[in-house]
C-alpha cells in the first residue's frame, strides 16, 4: 500500500540498514533526537551487529502502543525522483539544512547514506532515509528518530503520516518484548519472497533476514503460496460487484484473509481494512447488528495503527455508533432484515459463526 511504500527515489532509492557501509555507531538518546514528544521514552536508538543502527524496546510495549510521533527535519516533494530536478532537491535539501540548529544537522549526518559520490551526502542520506508523508502523494520526509526503524517483511510496527498533528506516528501493531528490536516495512504487503528480496537487495541493498524471509524452504512455499492467495482475495474483495452479487461469498473471503494475514505475520493496516471492507459488505446488505460488530472492529485496528483523533478514527467511530448511516446502507439488501440484535452470551465460535454468517438462516 501506498502508505508504506518508501517514496522519494523510485526504484534507485537505498537504504542499506545490513550493507558494509554502515555509518559508524552512535548512541542517541531520543532526548538528544529533537524528538518532540512528551512520552515515556519507550526505547533506544543503537547499533546492532550487522544491521547499523536500530530501534530497540526499552520495555515490554502493548500492541496499539504510539511509540513515537515525530516532525520531518527534512521534508522533499512528491516529484523529487524525476532526474531533471536532482538540482532543484538538492538545493531544496541544502535551504532547509541551513535553516536547523547545528545540533540537529549534526544528528542528520549520523543518518546511513547508501549513495557514495558524486551524489552530494545530504541528497545520499534523504535518498537513504525517506518516508512518506502522505497516503496520497508521493512526498517523503527525513526523520532523525523514525529514519533508523530497520525494515521486516514481518513488523512489529508501522509508520503512519497523521496530518493533523502534522507528524509520522510509529505505532506497534503487536506486542513487542522489551530489548527487542522495533521494525517496520519498506514493503508492500503482498509479496513473495523471491520478490521482496530482489527489491530490498536493489532498492535498499541488504538480505532480509525476517521472520518470514529466514526460514526453511519448506515453510517459504508455505509462505510464497499463502501470499499468491493473500493477492487473489484482495483482488476478489475490491470488486465491488462481486460484493453485491455475493456478500456471503465475499464475507468468507474477507475471513479467509484474516486467517491468511495472521498466520503471515502481517497486521496494521491490512487488518484495518479488511474489516472495514467486511463492515461494507454487511451494510450495504443492510445488517445493522452485524455492521456494528464489524465497525467495532474495524475502528479498534484503526486504533492500534493510529490512535485516536484521525480522520479514519473518526469516520469509524462515527458508523460504530451510527452504522445505518453509511452511504452504503441498503444498497445490496440481500439480506433483508431489520437492525437485528447483537446475539448475547456466545462463546467465541459461536459468535464466530454468527459475526461471519456460517450458520444457515441467521
Ligand atoms: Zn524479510
Amino acid at each position: 500500500m501506498g502508505e508504506m511504500q518508501r517514496s522519494i527515489t523510485g526504484s534507485d532509492q537505498t537504504r542499506g540498514t545490513q550493507s558494509s557501509h554502515n555509518t559508524p555507531p552512535v548512541s542517541l538518546s531520543p532526548s538528544q533526537l529533537d524528538a518532540p514528544t512528551n512520552l515515556p521514552q519507550l526505547y533506544h536508538i543503537r547499533s546492532l551487529q550487522g544491521k547499523g543502527q536500530a530501534m530497540i524496546a526499552a520495555c515490554n510495549i502493548p500492541k496499539g502502543t504510539r511509540i513515537l510521533c515525530e516532525s520531518p527535519t527534512i521534508t522533499l516533494p512528491g516529484n523529487s525522483h524525476d532526474s531533471a530536478s536532482a538540482l532543484l532537491l538538492a538545493q531544496l535539501i541544502t535551504t532547509q539544512l541551513s535553516n536547523l540548529p547545528a545540533i540537529t544537522n549534526k544528528h542528520f549526518h549520523t543518518l546511513h547514506n547508501n549513495y557514495p559520490p558524486p551524489t552530494p551526502a545530504a541528497v545520499g542520506i534523504c535518498k537513504t532515509n525517506a518516508l512518506p508523508l502522505s497516503h496520497e502523494s508521493l512526498s517523503a520526509g527525513v526523520f532523525l528518530t523514525a529514519s533508523r526503524i530497520n525494515h521486516s517483511c514481518a513488523p512489529n510496527a508501522q509508520n503512519i503520516w497523521n496530518a493533523s498533528l502534522g507528524k509520522i506516528t510509529i505505532h506497534a501493531v503487536r506486542d513487542i518484548d522489551a530489548d527487542s528490536e522495533i521494525t517496520i516495512s519498506y514493503l508492500e504487503p503482498f509479496l513473495p519472497r523471491p520478490e521482496r528480496r530482489a527489491k530490498l537487495a536493489s532498492a535498499f541493498g541488504f538480505d532480509c533476514v525476517c521472520k518470514r524471509c529466514a526460514v526453511p524452504p519448506a515453510q517459504i512455499k508455505q509462505s510464497d503460496a499463502r501470499v499468491e492467495r493473500l493477492v487473489k482475495l484482495d483482488g476478489e474483495i475490491s470488486d465491488g460487484h462481486r460484493a453485491v452479487r455475493d456478500p456471503l461469498g465475499c464475507l468468507w473471503k474477507i475471513k479467509e484473509m484474516l486467517g491468511l494475514l495472521e498466520k503471515e505475520r502481517l497486521g496494521g493496516s491490512m487488518v484495518l481494512r479488511a474489516y472495514y471492507d467486511a463492515f461494507q459488505v454487511v451494510i450495504a446488505n443492510g445488517k445493522e447488528a452485524r455492521a456494528k460488530v464489524f465497525a467495532e472492529r474495524w475502528y479498534a485496528s484503526v486504533i492500534v495503527v493510529e490512535g485516536e483523533g484521525t480522520k479514519d478514527a473518526v469516520r469509524a467511530k462515527r458508523m460504530v455508533e451510527r452504522p445505518a448511516v453509511h452511504v452504503l446502507f441498503g444498497m445490496g439488501m440481500r439480506w433483508k432484515q431489520g437492525a437485528g440484535k447483537i446475539p448475547r452470551g456466545l462463546g467465541e465460535e459461536e459468535f464466530g459463526k454468527w459475526l461471519w454468517r456460517e450458520k444457515v438462516g441467521v
